[in-house]
């Protein structure tokens, strides 16, 4: 790992006093679970020149209602999401796409601004110095997407322009679900961005002196069915193939009201809007459910190797849309 100036910043100030010092060559570490791999492995072009530590700032993870709905400190850790019963009681499918996330060991000191920040995981993107990287790709800024020509079977199925890498956050997914807002902060003030927005097709919405401070949901009026369903090809400390988050209202057997977001298929997550329109007004069936998946994937454009990737992910709209969904632990 290259030498870097380490930062405890007190306050979120001292955070963003030092964002603005370094401007683009510092890294914030919040749980590091990301951050420690990305700096040991060196793929990255420039390596930081400080680690500013956001763990030790007080109050930036506590989770607030008020009349208007949940605020979310950045620094709020995924258990705790998980098991939080003010969570689960508002917004369910957020609990468990934060459980969905990793192991317990990582739940335990990964950070929400963590996730929703981390960097992708394409694997030439990735490629460690110590076995030959990093290499050169489109998204570091020399050469054309290597997943293009190359092995893209984790890559995403649409939305991708320049850099084909999937969003691999999973609280991202549920976040968009449920019309979340970040919360942006730098030295000079602060801004709101909804998570559909927040990422671009290289990189996110942060300049290089800003940060998460937090996310705001919504309150959602009314019962709703909510579930966070991921496709994965091992059983635990995967990341999703393909993840659908769902949040459904039913009233005497019709729709009232429906949202669908598709993760791990694009750069960013994406709302399944015509499905949305489709279902709502309708009383759910098969027929109904299995149309709206297709519409929900009706603009994907599979590269080489991961066609598979549409299918699975058709197949989740449909059970979350039927509320065939796993009980919850
Ligand atoms: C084995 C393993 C399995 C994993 N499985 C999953 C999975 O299933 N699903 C999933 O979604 N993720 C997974 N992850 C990825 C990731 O580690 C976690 O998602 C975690 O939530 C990251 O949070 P952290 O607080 O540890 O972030 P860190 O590692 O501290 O930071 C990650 C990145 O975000 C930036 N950052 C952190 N906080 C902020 C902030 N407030 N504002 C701006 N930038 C910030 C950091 O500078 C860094 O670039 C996995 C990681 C590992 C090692
Ligand atoms: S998908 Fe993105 S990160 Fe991966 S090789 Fe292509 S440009 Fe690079």
């Amino acid at each position: 790992m290259r030498s870097f100036i380490h930062i405890n910043a007190r306050t979120l100030n001292d955070a963003l006093r030092a964002l603005a010092e370094y401007n683009g060559k510092a890294r914030l570490n919040a749980g590091g679970t990301d951050l420690i791999g990305v700096l040991k492995d060196g793929f990255l072009t420039e390596a930081p020149k400080a680690v500013v530590n956001i763990k030790t700032i007080p109050d930036l993870d506590g989770v607030d209602k008020d009349e208007g709905g949940l605020k979310i400190g950045a620094l709020a850790r995924l258990s705790d999401l998980a098991n939080s019963p003010t969570i689960k009681g508002g917004c369910r499918v957020l609990a468990e796409a934060a459980r969905a996330v990793g192991s317990p060991q990582i739940r335990n000191v990964a950070t929400i601004g963590g996730n929703l920040c981390q960097d992708i995981r394409c694997w030439y993107y990735r490629y460690p110095r110590h076995i030959g990287g990093p290499i050169q790709c489109l998204r570091k800024g020399s050469g054309p997407c290597l997943a293009v020509k190359g092995d893209n079977r984790y890559h995403a199925v649409m939305g991708g322009k320049k850099c084909f890498a999937v969003c691999p956050s999973d609280t991202a997914v549920a976040l968009a679900a449920l019309n979340a807002q970040i919360i942006i902060a730098d030295v000079k003030g602060e801004r709101k961005v909804a998570v559909t927005e927040f990422y671009h097709p290289i990189g996110n919405e942060l300049q290089n002196t800003e940060m998460v401070k937090a996310i705001e949901i919504p309150d959602i009026p009314g019962e709703t069915r909510q579930a966070f369903l991921k496709f994965t090809l091992r059983e635990s400390i995967d990341f999703a193939i393909v993840s659908v988050a769902s949040i459904i209202a039913v009233e005497n057997g019709i729709c009232t009201d429906a949202r669908i977001a598709l993760g791990a298929v694009a750069p960013s997550p994406i709302r399944a809007k015509t499905a949305e329109k489709l279902i709502v007004g309708q009383p759910i069936d098969k027929d109904l459910a299995h149309e709206a998946a297709r519409l929900a994937l009706e603009k994907a454009r599979p590269l080489s190797r991961n066609a598979y990737k549409v299918e699975i992910a058709q197949t989740l709209v449909e059970r979350a849309i039927l509320g065939q969904v796993p009980a919850n632990p």
